[in-house]
């Protein structure tokens, strides 16, 4: 979906700056009620140097990433993110206290939140917080995509708050751990035919239908064409199991080449274990 940004934030002497406002809102998802919580997709670094990643589960979805295309990349929005993220990496008592706070507002209640434009839940600190926060805030309604599958199952999906829904999104390193006929699972398919011809549910109208729709959730890959190249067709589910399918065989000792040349020794990385150059 188009990107929503406040300002950004200004930075002291390298550093980012403390968010003045935590959630965002554009103008599509002011028209659905939605604010935004945002991260750095995937793993960067800092301004300080320090190294994070805030996709930990990400598979194949890192190299065709939408969080890491266009405006995401303008400098001013990525320091935006990388200051939210260094708030919570530095003070997530004081990020939790925060973020708390400004959901008291007037303009929040009865509002949805989307936890998390681009990112994950990528600790149990972290989605400890955000469990405490949305309790706290029940006349706030919250929802998620996420890959941090395993966790969900411990942190989450024991006692879930009534207020936040989540869908389980394909393309990452805990795929097979999830079960279409249980799980809330959403997928990303190269358009909106391929959605309707494998029966499942485009939440292209709105992005609450991710949570609030029919379950199967389709989602069409964004219009960018390099990232469709390499999509080839697939959705992200199937090229994921291909993906995991390859690193079994290669556990296995022995890989096949492309055209029968012959095969590579153990441990020789494919493309999709080398995301940078598959998206360069
Ligand atoms: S989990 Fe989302 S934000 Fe992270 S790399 Fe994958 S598509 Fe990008």
């Amino acid at each position: 979906m188009p990107h929503p940004e406040t300002p950004p934030t200004s930075t002291v002497a390298g550093a980012p700056a403390r968010p003045k406002r935590l959630l965002t809102q554009n103008r599509e998802l002011r028209a659905i009620g939605v604010w935004n919580w945002t991260l750095p997709a995937w793993a960067g670094r800092l301004p300080d140097g320090r190294a994070y990643n805030t996709s930990p589960s990400a598979g194949i979805c890192r190299t065709v990433c939408y969080a890491r295309h266009g405006t995401y990349t303008w400098p001013q929005v990525r320091a935006k993110h990388q200051a939210n993220l260094a708030f919570v990496l530095d003070d997530l008592p004081g990020w939790e206290h925060a973020m708390t706070a400004e959901l008291g507002a007037r303009r929040f209640r009865g509002a949805w939140v989307r936890i998390h434009d681009s990112g994950d839940f990528f600790s149990d600190a972290y989605t400890l917080a955000w469990l405490r926060i949305i309790r706290a805030r029940p006349e706030v309604a919250f929802y998620a995509y996420t890959k941090e599958i395993s966790r969900f199952r411990t942190l989450i999906e024991p006692d879930p708050p009534d207020n936040f829904l989540w869908v389980y999104s394909y393309g990452g390193t805990q795929d097979t751990s999830l079960d279409p006929a249980v799980d809330r699972v959403a997928d990303v398919f190269p358009d909106e035919d391929a959605i309707s011809e494998a029966g499942w549910h485009s939440q292209e109208a709105s992005d609450l239908l991710a949570v609030l729709g029919p379950r199967l959730v389709g989602i069409p890959a964004n219009r960018i064409p390099h990232y469709l190249k390499r999509l080839a067709g697939r959705t992200f589910r199937s090229w994921q199991a291909e993906v995991d399918a390859e690193r079994a065989a290669r556990r296995g000792h022995l890989r096949l080449l492309p055209g029968g040349q012959g095969t590579a020794p153990v441990g020789s990385p494919s493309v999709a274990d080398r995301p940078d150059e598959a998206a360069a």
